[in-house]
């Protein structure tokens, strides 16, 4: 459409001097407005760039029209007069938070149902994400065309709320996955292809509609579904998105099933294998291959830690998060009672501890990690929230608090294929968190929330005064 614009406009440009018109140059604004770019320069704050690089004591950003400038020591980067200067001595910076795998649109309070996905309750989402410093989000599936349009919202320079990418419907199995019940779709939000034809044809549709990436659901959902996707179906899938350029992430839970997707051609492995530990062939497969793994350790353990009722819940990060219906379900005597004794939170307690191991293997080896978590697929997987704590399972696993941090900003947006974002760099978007502390020796530093700023404009405060 915009190729389509612009030669429409070369054209009529060409054919005024025929009409006997000429363009007149256009009054470039006055200054009355605010100057969009006067420079804003950062500096006092201890400085981790997201590329995994050693913390900077006392750093000078420059920022101009959103990007970054220039990055350096106080006492020999060179700083525009007429910059507008943020003192922020004391605090550290890191680069905003990318998501590889959330959902927007799914959960309002504590239901999950088709009709949450319009405009408000996203820009809610988007909103809250943003404020607990995850700048940019992939909504990993199930959506609805609206995507379109706040997806191009977001990208805008002014917007509010995290920067938005999606992959549009996704590819289901007829009577499997994902489930009905706690799952719901609309029909304008998941395909259930029963032959390769109709799977080709979805991908076929998704991508006139721009999809960013192709989900696709593969396993059972630990024996809960009758059926797994076909081989000859995610096989059709995989071939036709990469025909039209595009890659394909899959949801797996089972070690067989993620080598078997890997085999057929996956480019993101959607989620940790959580039944056993990886093994050496998968780790070939993944290496010589070149494919992501996105872990997404926070999804098993919101299926118990909330009824574990563990002190840090009390504080505010956490609390200012909730949406009232939410607050009340973790009150519920009866919720955390039933929650504590449900079989799932037995086996969502070995999951983590499997996920933890795996990703720890994989990152060993040097695979390509991934950073997400399913947030907001279902209201236990708290946008915002959810982010913070996989950083500390990461940590947990054996990352340091700096490798888990270059994962969740660089290695994120070399996911989504995003050059712009992700690191603090001369070139790069000035989307950054500003924290109280400093998160070098302790991950749960990046919970103490001051400031989020989303190209070059802060766009938030201090997460104590955030309300969901
Ligand atoms: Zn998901």
């Amino acid at each position: 459409m915009k190729e389509f614009t612009l030669r429409v406009r070369a054209f009529t440009l060409l054919l005024l001097p025929l009409l006997g018109l000429t363009v007149e140059a256009r009054p470039k604004p006055k200054a009355s407005a605010p100057a969009a770019d006067t420079p804003v320069v950062l500096r006092g704050a201890r400085l981790i760039d997201g590329a995994g690089g050693e913390p900077l004591a006392d750093a000078v950003v420059v920022i101009r029209d959103g990007v970054i400038v220039a990055v350096g020591p106080a006492a020999s980067t060179p700083v525009p007069d007429t910059a507008r200067t943020v003192d922020y001595t004391g605090k550290t910076l890191i680069p905003g938070l990318i998501s590889n795998h959330s959902h927007v649109g799914r959960v309002n309070g504590v239901k999950v149902e088709p009709g949450n996905y319009n405009r408000a309750n996203i820009q809610r989402q988007l909103r809250q994400y943003e404020a607990y410093g995850v700048t940019t989000v992939m909504s990993l599936g199930m959506n609805r065309p609206l995507l379109q349009q706040l997806r191009e919202q977001q990208h805008g320079e002014r917007a509010t709320g995290a920067d938005l990418f999606g992959a549009d419907q996704g590819i289901g199995v007829p009577q499997g996955a994902p489930p009905t019940d706690g799952m719901p779709a609309g029909e304008d939000q998941l395909y259930r292809p029963d032959t390769p034809d109709k799977a080709r044809q979805a991908v076929r549709e998704m991508a006139s509609h721009k999809a960013d990436l192709v989900k696709l659901w593969l396993d059972d959902f630990e024996g809960s579904l009758a059926v797994k996707m076909k081989p000859e179906i995610y096989e059709a899938v995989i071939d036709e998105a990469h025909k039209k350029g595009l890659r394909v992430a899959a949801h797996i839970h089972d070690l067989e099933d993620a080598k078997a997707v890997v085999r057929a051609g996956v480019d993101i492995v959607a989620h940790g294998v959580r039944d056993q530990l990886v093994d050496a062939d998968f780790l070939q497969l993944m290496k010589e291959r070149r494919v992501w793994y996105v872990p997404t350790v926070a999804l098993d353990e919101a299926t118990f830690i909330y009824a574990d009722a563990p002190a840090w819940m009390g504080e505010p990060f956490f609390q200012n998060a909730l949406q009232p219906a939410l607050k009340a379900q973790f009150t519920d005597e009866a919720w955390v009672s039933k929650t504590l004794a449900s079989p799932k939170a037995e086996s969502a307690r070995k999951a983590v501890e499997l996920n933890q191991n795996n990703l720890k293997t994989l990152y060993d080896v040097g695979a390509r990690l991934g950073f997400g978590t399913d947030s907001g697929a279902t209201p236990l997987r708290i946008p915002g929230v959810a982010e913070h704590r996989e950083l500390l399972l990461m940590t947990g696993a054996g990352l340091t608090p700096l490798q888990a941090l270059t994962v969740a900003t660089r290695d994120a947006a070399a996911l989504l294929g995003l050059e712009d974002r992700g690191v603090l760099a001369p070139g790069k978007r000035a989307d950054l968190v500003v924290l109280d502390a400093d998160p070098t020796s302790d991950i749960s530093a990046t919970q103490q929330l001051h400031a989020v700023w989303r190209r070059g404009r802060q766009v938030s405060g201090p997460i104590t005064a955030f309300k969901p």
